[in-house]
């Protein structure tokens, strides 16, 4: 078993910033050399995630707008109180979407729907310098 760890990064414009990081993920899978596998796609920090989409302007709408009506950003939080940052809604989005993304690599491709990006999800009220770690095993 091979296990290759490699990180990618880019700079967010602040909330509701969706990124297809599709490509920068084969290019991990490429760069790791392993041709059958899983790769586990991470992003480092409490206030984005990653999940998969069709990546399409109405689907970002939808998913920025399913957001703001599960986890309003206009309600009170407990770490508004007491930290004062103004991004509790950031740390809960986050929580419920999820830092991580398994996604099964075969014949040296990942293996995606035809229709199915993987996406960077900025959820911090700020922008930010990300950094994303893929790390492939197999
Ligand atoms: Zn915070």
């Amino acid at each position: 078993m091979t296990c290759y760890s490699g990180s990618f990064g880019f700079k967010t414009a602040g909330m509701d910033d969706i990124h297809d990081i599709t490509e920068q993920v084969e290019k991990q899978v490429e760069a790791s050399g392993i041709r059958n596998g899983v790769a586990c796609v991470f992003v480092i920090g409490s206030t984005a995630a990653v999940t998969t989409v069709e990546y399409e302007p109405g689907l970002v709408k939808d998913i920025q707008e399913a957001l703001e009506r599960l986890y309003p950003k206009n309600i009170d939080y407990e770490h508004h109180r007491r930290w004062g940052d103004g991004n509790g809604h950031s740390h809960v989005r986050a929580s419920m979407v999820g830092a991580s993304l398994s996604v099964p690599v075969k014949d040296g491709n990942l293996v995606l729907g035809t229709w199915q990006q993987i996406v960077f999800l900025e959820l911090d009220v700020r922008a930010r310098n990300r950094e994303v770690v893929v790390q492939v095993v197999g």
